[in-house]
């Protein structure tokens, strides 16, 4: 096929990774093609969609929430007002305690300069009818949810009008690399972005991306509350009125392509204790996150094939991570801005030198 059609960049996969590039590229005025095969159960789709800045056991502040947070919100409103669609929805989150001494941990923290722009209230008696919360909770600001489907379908809409989207798979045998540029089925681009989750392309097969099992279920529960409520696990809106997301589970080990007893029972239990309404299962899903050993996302230019790149590691965090490093990563590649240590993929090329070349 002769090369006809040129554009500024390829980006192959279009889950959270490849829809905030392409939005982050088409904001900047870039021609673009986008390939994606999508299938029910990449990340992107299985993700509840929240974002909250105080997670984990031990409720910490999340790596770089003063930058990841407030862009978050300012660019999927963005994309939604370009798009005329609904899918970002800011939420506060409700924390019920899990003792005294938590409480009172958390009544000398609210005050710290740190976390008052997260804090909003701190409760010392149960507050919350729907939550089994008798020594109160924490709420959260700068959380909610997005809807991950819809947002990625109407990314997908934008890049059709302004771009091109083709639904197929990639062939990574059609790629031919020069020093400047990429040639593919008759396109042309100086860059190629690859941001396919678990799914490697053999350029960055080096990269430690560590698929990290995940499982949700589906619930009907007759109940209406102002909170995302999370502790062990969260209960999201899942976009049908009384239908909610529960999530998640997270088994390294298991590689198996399937919903399991073992999950839905553990969330069902976890659910039990959290909540105090009835509520019936009505689905299970699972998916895989694309996780790093350093657990921070992994961007940035090819060690030895430069029209190459990669955005990828997004783990348990897409929705917060990709707007923001999509940023990060775009910049650096205009060469407008310098990629953070941290983040860029040039921190593994060790691995790179260290495995027998494929070109
Ligand atoms: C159960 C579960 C719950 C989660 N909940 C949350 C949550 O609440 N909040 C949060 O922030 N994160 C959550 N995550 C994590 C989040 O889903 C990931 O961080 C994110 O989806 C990763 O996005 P990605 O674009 O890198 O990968 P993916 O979603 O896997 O997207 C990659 C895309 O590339 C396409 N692709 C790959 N190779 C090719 C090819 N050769 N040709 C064509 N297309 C290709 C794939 O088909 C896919 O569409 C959850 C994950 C799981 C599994």
């Amino acid at each position: 096929m002769t090369t006809n059609r040129k554009v500024d960049y390829i980006i192959i996969g279009q889950g959270l990774a490849g829809s905030a590039v392409a939005v982050q590229l088409l904001r900047r005025g870039k021609k673009i093609l986008v390939i994606d095969q999508p299938a029910k159960n990449n990340s992107s789709r299985i993700a509840a969609g929240l974002f909250n800045p105080i997670t984990g056991k031990k409720m910490v502040k999340t790596w770089m929430a003063d930058e990841v947070f407030p862009y978050l919100h300012q660019f999927y409103r963005e994309v939604e007002s370009v798009c005329k669609t609904s899918f970002f929805y800011p939420t506060p989150l409700y924390r019920p305690f899990i003792s005294i001494e938590e409480q009172n941990e958390w009544m000398a923290r609210s005050a710290d300069v740190a976390f008052k722009s997260y804090v909003s209230e701190v409760f010392t008696h149960s507050t919350v009818p729907q939550v089994n919360d008798p020594d109160g909770g924490l709420v959260v600001q700068q959380c909610g949810y997005l809807n991950t489907t819809e947002y990625i379908l109407s990314v997908r809409q934008w890049i059709s009008r302004e771009g091109t989207f083709l639904e197929e798979d990639f062939t990574e045998e059609s790629l031919k690399i020069d020093t400047s540029h990429v040639e593919y089925n008759g396109w042309t681009a100086p860059r190629i972005i690859f941001c396919q989750g678990t799914r490697q392309s053999r350029w960055f097969e080096w990269i430690p991306i560590r698929p990290l099992k995940g499982e949700t279920i589906s619930i009907s529960a007759d109940v209406e509350t102002a909170y995302v409520i999370n502790r062990g696990v969260y209960i999201v809106p899942a976009g049908v009125n009384k239908h909610f997301r529960v999530g998640a589970t997270y088994f390294f080990q298991d590689r198996s392509e399937v919903c399991t007893d073992l999950a839905r029972r553990e969330l069902e239990e976890k659910l039990g204790q959290l909540i105090s309404f009835p509520f019936r299962v009505i689905g299970q899903d699972w998916g895989f996150r694309p996780t790093t050993p350093d657990r921070r996302p992994i961007m940035g230019q090819h060690p030895d094939l430069k029209p190459l790149a990669v955005f990828n590691g997004l783990g348990t965090k897409g929705v917060s991570l990709a707007p923001y490093f999509s940023d990060v990563l775009i910049r650096s590649l205009e060469n407008s801005g310098t990629l953070n240590n941290a983040v860029d993929v040039s921190r593994y090329k060790s691995v790179y030198w260290s495995v027998p070349k494929i070109v």
